[in-house]
Parts: structure tokens; C-alpha cells; sequence
């Protein structure tokens, strides 16, 4: 499989998920239906497939368009919310092919309740996971629609038991930032200092901090670490679940240094 990066908007990502066998793809919150359909012709690959993380308007908002320009497109979403009314519906567990590609549906709701990650299995390639606002390098999604319960079973019961050399592509270039939050709450963590360093260098270059990996994530993110006791003595608390809910609040209240 390759996958093929699309910034959108201001710090969106969409995704080209392309199966080499057969040239057939699936794009990832195709927000911007123009952009998408230029890479498709660019790479000249056939478009087959729509997978919706959630019902955000800077992740589902150009499917209607998308839908009305590509009639012949399935739409795959965990939300009725998402449009178009063609939509399939998945839920926990669902499979979808693209070519020769394996796709699980793993649902992750949180940032809002009908939040889906896919993820991408394929013999000859590392696998992918599309995890569009329920984690991102670094950090996690706000809890918009859910609890801490909710996200503590997102990322350590459902992501954290994907194989380690998952790729992780979230839905925002939001990892600068982030890793300057995990620094704050593990000052010692030299993953942390290090990953923050190639990452600000990426980002002057004006490249791309993703994809990580399951791995990495489990090294720099501490909403990943939430059973790790460095991260626990940060927010006081000693219990996974709870640690999790004081990291998102203080997240929510902090304020980057520029
Ligand atoms: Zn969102």
C-alpha cells in the first residue's frame, strides 16, 4: 500500500490510500473534493472509496460535494450525521476492502460519538491506522461528545493493541504543539526532547510530521502513557483512567509559549 498525504484548510490532513496491486484507492476526509480528485488523476489511480472519521466539517464536510462530482463513490462513516444519505454505516469490527487491501473499522468514540479509526493491513506492508481526531501524534482529540473512560478505551484498550509498527496518520498537523505539552508533563522524557527537535525541523522544512508509529506513540504521547508514574505524578493521580481526564483539562486550559 502507499498512502499519500493531502494537506487541506489551515492543519488538516487528508489521505490517499492507495493499493499498488490493483491502483485502486480510498481517500480519508476528503475535505477538499478538488484537491482530492487532482492527486487521483496525478497519481492516476482509480478512486473506489470514501472513509469518514467523523462528522466534523473539517474532516466530512466535502463529501456531499465529493458525492454530487463522484456519484459512484461509497461513503463509509460511524455517524448519521456524515453525509451523503448513501452512506454505509459501519461499527466496531466492520471490514472493508480496496483492492487488495484490508480494511477494520475500529470504533473510537470520544471526540465524538460516532468516531471511527480504520485500520489497514496489508501482507507486503507495515499497517496503517487512520485516526483522524482521537489521537494524534503526540497528544489526543478534545472530548467533545465523550468521557475519560471513553478515550482510555480508544487509545490504550483499541489502539494500543495494534502491532507496533502501525503507522499512525492523524487528522492535524497538530505535533509541535503537542510534544511541547508532553515536554511540560514529562520534562525528563528524552523521546520528548528529541522527537520535538526532528519535528520543528520537519515543520521549517515545510514537511509533514506523520506518520509515527504505535511505538513512538507509546514513547512521546502521554495520553498513551497514561499508566506511566512520571506521567501519573504529574497530575497527581495514580489511576489510568483518572490520569487521562486530568491531562485533557489541563491540555485544555494551556496555552503554547510562541
Ligand atoms: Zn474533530
Amino acid at each position: 500500500m502507499k498512502v499519500k498525504l493531502l494537506p487541506a484548510l489551515d492543519d488538516n490532513y487528508m489521505y490517499l490510500l492507495i493499493d499498488d496491486k490493483t491502483s485502486e484507492c480510498a481517500a480519508v476526509d476528503p475535505v477538499d473534493p478538488d484537491s482530492v480528485l487532482a492527486a487521483v488523476s496525478e497519481y492516476g489511480v482509480k478512486l473506489t472509496s470514501v472513509l469518514t472519521t467523523h462528522h466534523h466539517w473539517d474532516h466530512a464536510g466535502g463529501n456531499e460535494k465529493l458525492a454530487s462530482m463522484r456519484p459512484d463513490l461509497v461513503f463509509y462513516g460511524g455517524d448519521d450525521r456524515i453525509k451523503p444519505p448513501s452512506l454505509r454505516k459501519v461499527v466496531h469490527g466492520d471490514r472493508i476492502t480496496v483492492g487488495s487491501l484490508n480494511i477494520e473499522c475500529l470504533f473510537t468514540p470520544c471526540h465524538t460519538s460516532g468516531h471511527i479509526c480504520y485500520y489497514v493491513t496489508d501482507p507486503d506492508n507495515d499497517p496503517a491506522v487512520f485516526t483522524g481526531d482521537t489521537l494524534f501524534s503526540a497528544a489526543c482529540g478534545k472530548f467533545f461528545e465523550g468521557t475519560k473512560e471513553q478515550m482510555y478505551h480508544a487509545l490504550v484498550e483499541v489502539l494500543q493493541k495494534l502491532p507496533g509498527n502501525t503507522r499512525v496518520y492523524c487528522g492535524h498537523e497538530y505535533t509541535v504543539t503537542s510534544l511541547k505539552f508532553a515536554q511540560l508533563v514529562e520534562p525528563d522524557n528524552r523521546d520528548i526532547a528529541d522527537k520535538l527537535i526532528k519535528c520543528q525541523e520537519l515543520r521549517a522544512a515545510g514537511q509533514a510530521t506523520i506518520p509515527s508509529t504505535i511505538d513512538e506513540e507509546m514513547k512521546i504521547n502521554p495520553f498513551m502513557r497514561v499508566k506511566v508514574k512520571a506521567v501519573q505524578d504529574h497530575v497527581k493521580k495514580s489511576d489510568p483512567v483518572e490520569t487521562m481526564g486530568a491531562l485533557r483539562t489541563e491540555k485544555d486550559n494551556w496555552k503554547p509559549k510562541l
